[in-house]
């Protein structure tokens, strides 16, 4: 129970306000009730008013009498003092005797007040707290405390109606898991000739590519319940639940079978198992349990785990028996960005002149949850600007801002700042350009974004390469490096501007001599290996002290010659290169049409 943090303030406060009420009650309210509007009198008032015949009722108690006025619209209360003919003269001046004149709170209604209300309070409080305390941990479940079977959770979600039409490109996934409706629609048909499906299914792609849509769709296809948890949440909850989560998480899936189990990330429990300085209890409990379900089942009772991760050389899950089918859920490629956007498209309203192939190629590299962002973002776009459709500039510039960030509207650049980044960017368009005879780009701006980039250059694909010749990769690398060697080329000095080209050149450069054997001298050995290839990739280098040494060395000697290419090609195209940088900084953007048009002219 050591994640249950009690909110020390919080109590502190609910306390201390129970206390002022009780106080508050104690001092205004209960004296009120007790004894409302009793006047005290002095001894002699009260023989006055007996003499004069003025007292309705009276009522002689221990130490004080009681009385009130002749119609008995007002209490009066005095001492009570050794007098002897008192009672005969209240008699004879016709006062009542009574045993109840002023309504002291009954027995009950004390009772009430000085325990049962405190206790109500206390109570209502506490119940306020405890609610408070849940939301803060997670809802209702998370405070059961009969943790070993938290039979409260359920798991089973709707799948949202989605089906593989809804998923747009993605074929070859699509494809392969229709396998698994069929299955569950017709399960005697795999019976009879004695196959089974795979226990378990591992989408695997980077992040936003649509793996649990295709899990959904899965169920939706198949109309089955679809039960879903995240790896992370297995391992996140009070420690040691997982295991008896992962347990739960079956049992109630197979009472619903057939049924598809979807567990995302799931990478989180899935770790392999080698790493012994930071072995993590807790997940090896629930990883171990989840094996442990998985080996138990029998073939064909229905049961079929789909599981989603972005890191799949972290899984020591995938061993025959269990996880033994992947699917490689891809980054969408021309085509299928274009269908992602059209799918998307179809949600908003959209002016008719817009192109979405455009659109699909200006977003090289973007996956399909940034896709669905753009389209969005572009309905944003239009709706601030009053219109009742969305344009083609709407889509164009929301590709920016989920790749870029939003324009910075009060951007703060000093005008040579403006004129060194117009050079820079024109820098790498022009050294581009050079170098292979085409409109290197799409869009050239310098208006600030706030993703902290100063200018931007949208590159086009015209289709989807899938091959780079060292040619190419070199090219790309002097490309990196035009926008240092335009402001050399013209500044003779050198600013922060080029952070990241200078990464971007140095790690297709390293890759070039360690993984792609363009080397001099290595040949074909790989000198690096790539581990989460998903999530930018973490290279690992895999050679003695002085190969690496000379791997530096080629690094730096390849850069420095693409580097001095693109000084050159800036040196010989200076006209060119000033007025394209005056261009831009002036208009600030430009398209690549206009760029190639003053290149050519
Ligand atoms: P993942 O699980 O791979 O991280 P999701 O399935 O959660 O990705 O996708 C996130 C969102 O991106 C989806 O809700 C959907 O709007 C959009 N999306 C991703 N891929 C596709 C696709 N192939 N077709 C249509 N929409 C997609």
């Amino acid at each position: 129970m050591n994640e249950v943090k009690t909110p020390k303030k919080p109590l502190i406060f609910y306390y201390g306000i129970a206390m002022v009420v009780l106080l508050l009650l104690n001092m205004l309210v209960m004296p009120l009730i007790t004894q409302h509007q009793v006047e005290e009198v002095d001894y002699g008032t009260f023989i006055k008013m007996t003499e004069n015949k003025e007292i309705g009722q009276v009522e002689i108690e221990d130490n004080q009498i009681l009385f009130t006025n002749k119609d008995k619209s007002k209490i009066y209360k005095t001492g009570l003092l050794n007098d002897d003919g008192l009672v005969q003269r209240l008699y004879d001046s016709g006062a009542e005797f009574s045993g109840e004149i002023v309504e002291q709170m009954s027995p009950l209604m004390s009772f009430i007040v000085s325990w049962v209300l405190p206790v109500v309070l206390f109570v209502v409080l506490g119940q306020l707290l405890s609610r408070q305390l849940m939301k803060k941990m997670g809802g209702p479940n998370a405070m059961k405390f009969d943790m070993g079977k938290s039979s409260a959770k359920v798991y089973v979600q709707s799948s949202d109606g989605i089906k593989f039409a809804d998923v747009a490109g993605e074929d070859e996934a699509k494809e392969n898991l229709s396998e698994v409706v069929d299955y569950l629609h017709n399960p005697n048909k795999y019976k009879e000739i004695g196959a089974s499906m795979p226990k378990g299914i591992l989408l695997v792609g980077p992040p936003g590519t649509g793996k649990t849509m295709l899990a959904k769709a899965v169920a939706g296809e198949a109309n089955v319940p679809f039960f879903s948890m995240s790896g992370s949440e297995f391992v996140e909850m009070f420690v040691g639940m997982g295991a008896s989560k992962v347990r739960d998480l079956f049992r109630q899936a197979k009472e619903k079978a057939p049924c598809i189990v979807f567990i995302d990330e799931i990478d989180a429990i899935g770790k392999k198992r080698d790493n012994q300085l930071s072995t993590n209890d807790e997940r090896e409990q629930t990883l171990n349990q989840l094996l442990t379900e998985m080996d138990g089942f029998e073939g064909n009772n229905g049961v079929i785990i789909l599981a989603a991760t972005n890191r799949p050389e972290s899984l020591a899950l995938t061993r025959p028996g269990r996880f033994d089918r992947r699917v490689p859920v891809e980054l969408p490629d021309l085509a299928g960005r274009e269908a992602i956007l059209r799918v998307h498209a179809k949600k908003i309203k959209v002016a008719p002149d817009v192109d979405l192939a455009k659109i699909a190629r200006m977003a090289s590299g973007a996956s399909g949850a940034e896709l669905a962002n753009i389209v969005n973002e572009a309905a944003l776009r239009a709706v601030r600007d009053g219109r009742a459709s969305a344009t083609q500039a709407d889509l164009e510039e929301s590709i920016e801002v989920v790749i870029a960030g939003y324009q910075k509207k009060n951007s703060i650049l000093t005008t040579r700042e403006k004129l060194i980044v117009s050079y820079h960017e024109i820098g790498h368009a022009l050294v581009a350009a050079k170098q292979t005879n085409s409109a290197p780009v799409q869009k050239i701006t310098i208006i600030p974004r706030t993703s902290g980039a100063l200018g931007y250059t949208m590159q086009v694909e015209d289709g989807d390469h899938y091959l780079m010749s060292r040619e190419e990769i070199e090219n790309k690398i002097a490309t990196f490096t035009g926008g240092r060697a335009a402001e050399e080329v013209v500044f003779h000095s050198v600013t922060t501007g080029a952070s990241n080209d200078i990464e971007q050149a140095t790690k297709l450069a390293r890759a070039m001599i360690t993984r792609y054997g363009m080397s001099d001298n290595f040949d074909m050995v790989a000198l690096e290996t790539v581990t989460n290839q998903y999530l930018g990739g973490d290279a690992s280098l895999a050679c003695s002290a002085e190969t690496q040494a000379e791997i530096d060395r080629q690094v730096v000697d390849l850069v420095k010659k693409q580097h001095a290419k693109a000084v050159r090609i800036l040196q010989e195209n200076r006209p060119k290169l000033d007025e394209l940088a005056k261009f831009l900084y002036e208009k600030e953007t430009i398209t690549g049409e206009e760029f190639m048009e003053i290149l050519n002219q």
